[in-house]
């Protein structure tokens, strides 16, 4: 017997979803973001879901996200989207990854690598701020990657800070990447693909999807921010599950759990959960406002969230050991979304489904 505790994964979510955004992202190529073990959500299988439902592409953010991909057997074109350190040159070039590059160093540590030319992708900071070439470096750096016969351009890209929420400057970052490829146009470089847009940018800015999108959250059914495209029927993948393992009936100002933080406002039953924060499950959602789904119903908890259980105040329902609870997703006709939980939490989707742990084994559908 295994603790009675899971996420379950709906792979035609992703599917759905990745076809709904290539559709609004063609005639430009949807490359499927699957870094951070797919958000959270198990990158093989849901790479495998992506590129079945027609993502011709994958981006990841290590070479050790890429390797575990290429040992599962997935022989699609994956893009690295930072440089890693230079010593990892090798193990890029017997994966066959796409590397990006935006300094001298990593471009001669991959030249020394190759065997054969290597198609890179120059990364240009144009106001993110974090990695990627100064636009007035990445002249000459373009100059050594033409110049040098074992290095290729295959792409050159940008990433926006504010997609979501920040028209003015998005149309700037826009404008500066956009006038970058014009310059490598009229010095005679051309570049084969170009790409800017993630999930938000690839909804808001049909300007910004150039040749090619790279779709994260978007795939795995969150919106970039709480409310975006609301008509988009986007299909959240995870679902987080677990069953009531004892039920006891308190009277009202019992006080559950660490730090007796809350007291029960009447009489009730009070559900325990064999879920909790070393599962991914913030602790601060005790204090916050979190609440579960039993019986097709949303109840609060009753107290602090601890390592391996929560407490949740069920009232006089009549719960019993065994009951379904979820914790993440859909009960009936009821939700508890991500984005409710990152309001509880002022913080995103992003890192709501990412935190969900290892701990929990994943269950995938269909
Ligand atoms: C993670 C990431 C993306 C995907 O962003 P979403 O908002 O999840 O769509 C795209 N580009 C880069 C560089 C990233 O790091």
């Amino acid at each position: 017997m295994v603790r009675p505790s899971w996420v379950e994964i709906d792979l035609d979510a992703i599917a759905h979803n990745v076809r709904l955004l290539a559709g609004i992202a063609a005639p430009a190529l949807l490359c499927a973001v699957v870094k951070a073990d797919g958000y959270g959500h198990g990158d093989v299988p849901v790479a495998e879901a992506a590129l079945e439902a027609g993502a011709p592409m994958l981006a990841v953010a290590l070479v050790e996200e890429a390797v575990r991909l290429r040992e599962a057997g997935i022989e699609a074109p994956i893009l690295l989207l930072s440089e890693p350190p230079a010593p990892s040159a090798g193990e890029v070039v017997a994966w066959d990854l796409i590397p990006t590059v935006y300094t001298a160093g990593f471009a001669r540590a991959l030249s020394e690598a190759a065997d054969q030319p290597v198609g890179v992708h120059l990364k240009i900071d144009t106001g993110m701020h974090r990695v990627g070439a100064a636009v007035a470096d990445a002249k000459d750096l373009v100059a050594a990657i033409v110049a040098d016969p074992r290095l290729e351009l295959g792409g050159v890209w940008t990433h926006f800070a504010v997609a979501e929420e920040d028209a003015v400057f998005t149309r700037q970052q826009l404008e500066t990447f956009n006038g970058f490829i014009e310059m490598l146009g009229s010095v005679g470089v051309d570049v084969p693909v170009r790409h800017a847009a993630n999930t938000a940018a690839t909804l808001l800015y049909p300007e910004a999807r150039l040749d090619l999108v790279r779709v994260g959250i978007g795939i795995y059914g969150q919106r970039p921010a709480p409310g975006m495209v609301p008509e988009l029927d986007l299909r959240p993948a995870m679902k987080v599950v677990s069953h009531v393992s004892m039920v006891r009936r308190h009277p009202a100002g019992t006080r559950p759990s660490y730090g007796r933080r809350k007291a029960l406002p009447e009489e009730a039953h009070v559900a325990t959960v064999p879920v909790g924060y070393a599962d991914g499950l913030p602790r601060a959602l005790g204090a916050h406002g979190g609440e579960v789904l039993i019986g097709g119903r949303r109840h609060p908890l009753a107290g602090t969230v601890t390592m391996d259980q929560i407490v949740v105040d069920v009232g006089d329902d009549l719960v019993e050991v065994g009951d379904e609870v979820v914790l993440l997703g859909s009960q009936g006709a009821e939700t508890v979304s991500a984005d409710q939980w990152a309001e509880h939490l002022d913080t995103i989707s992003y890192e709501v489904v990412c935190q969900i742990g290892p701990r929990l084994p994943r269950r995938y559908l269909p």
